[in-house]
């Protein structure tokens, strides 16, 4: 047995330090980024924010309610292929991930897709990235599709960034534990720190020339302006972004002055009861560990809340004079900290 006894540290563990800088305002700075991908020589430029493949956030309004703001979706594993053939032969597909687990029915569903429309971006996914056979099927995936982009995790340690690299990958997908509905945790006691974990991962993961996207644990815009300052090329959020009217979830009406309105909607792991229950005889579930069903506020379009995180990034950027989101882990100085916020008023 090992004791690590090296700190690790996590979102609510730092704050960035503000750094003297000449830029005015919010909008001298540039959420944009360009990246162009180890494997498989494409490029992208965007606002480097990924919905989550879950049910509930991995939808395809979602995914056009995201691209307006030049942001990405990784669309979930549970449509019909059809509907997906429809979808990517209709809408702008740029910022579009289609995600797959190990089974060879995911395998089969993406063959008959690819075959009829053009899809240029996959999300490999599984709970627990560090078996050989997943760094098998990311070598498969990649022999098979040399000039897609493919997003592989998670993983939360640089030798398996590394791994998934070479076998593949031209995205490694970090974070082992820290999700809103994951219990990975409290089930196996597995985890990892996810700030330090997308430190270690992109340091591994630029030393190749590949990307890191830092998967979960963000509950407010300043966690991504952290995962960013730490290094994560691209972050995706499952629960900040769910309780919208893209999203497909269950909604709970309120009787209020007589008028039913919406005021909560259900959110889900993809391993938990509600995912399996779902999907149990068909689709087999991909996590092998448990996830939670919780409500969450409905909060209306989505755009609302886009604005707020790309608004609470943007003002990161001018507090450490960051006129790009490339110069942001320069800029950055995390500071240790023991309380993140005053509570007086709850
Ligand atoms: P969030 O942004 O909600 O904190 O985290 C979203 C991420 O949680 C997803 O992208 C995925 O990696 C992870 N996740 C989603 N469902 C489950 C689940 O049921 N169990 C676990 N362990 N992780 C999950």
């Amino acid at each position: 047995m090992i004791i690590e006894s090296d700190l690790k540290l996590d979102f609510k563990d730092v704050l960035i330090r503000p750094k003297r800088s000449t830029l005015q305002s919010r909008n001298d700075v540039d959420l944009n980024r360009t990246f162009k991908f180890l494997h498989s020589g494409r490029e992208w430029t965007g606002f480097p924010l990924i919905a989550a493949n879950m049910d509930v956030v991995g939808t395809m309004p979602v995914a056009r309610a995201l691209a307006r703001f030049g942001a990405m979706t990784a669309l979930h594993k549970h449509y019909p292929a059809d509907a997906l053939i429809s979808f990517f032969q209709e809408e702008e597909v740029g910022n579009v991930f289609y995600s797959l687990g190990m089974t060879e029915a995911d395998h089969d569903k993406f063959a008959a897709v690819k075959a009829k429309a053009p899809v240029d971006k996959v999300c490999l996914d599984v709970a627990n990235g560090y078996t050989e056979r997943f760094v098998d099927f990311v070598a498969r995936v990649r022999e098979e599709n040399p000039d897609i982009v493919i997003m592989a995790g998670n993983v939360v340690t640089g030798d398996m960034t590394e791994a998934l690299l070479l076998a593949g990958a031209d995205i490694v997908k970090v974070g082992i534990g820290p999700g809103s509905v994951c219990t990975t945790r409290k089930m196996t006691g597995v985890g990892y720190p996810q700030l330090s974990a997308i430190i270690e991962c992109a340091d591994a993961a630029h030393g190749l020339k590949g990307q890191v996207c830092g998967d979960g644990g963000c509950t407010v815009p300043g966690d991504l302006s952290k995962a960013y300052g730490a290094g994560a090329d691209f972050v995706m959020l499952g629960g900040m972004l769910a309780g919208h009217d893209e999203c497909e979830g269950d909604i709970r009406y309120e009787d209020r002055d007589g008028k039913s309105v919406p005021v909560a909607m259900t959110f889900y792991g993809m391993s938990s009861d509600t995912a399996m229950r779902k999907y149990a005889g068909g689709v087999a579930h991909y996590r092998a560990s448990e996830g939670k069903t919780v409500e969450v506020p409905y909060r209306g379009p989505i755009e609302g809340t886009m604005q707020e995180i790309a608004g609470g990034v943007r003002s990161m950027m001018t507090y450490i004079g960051a006129t790009k989101l490339k110069e942001v882990p320069k800029r950055t100085t995390f500071v240790r900290v023991g309380a993140q916020l005053n509570t007086v008023f709850g």
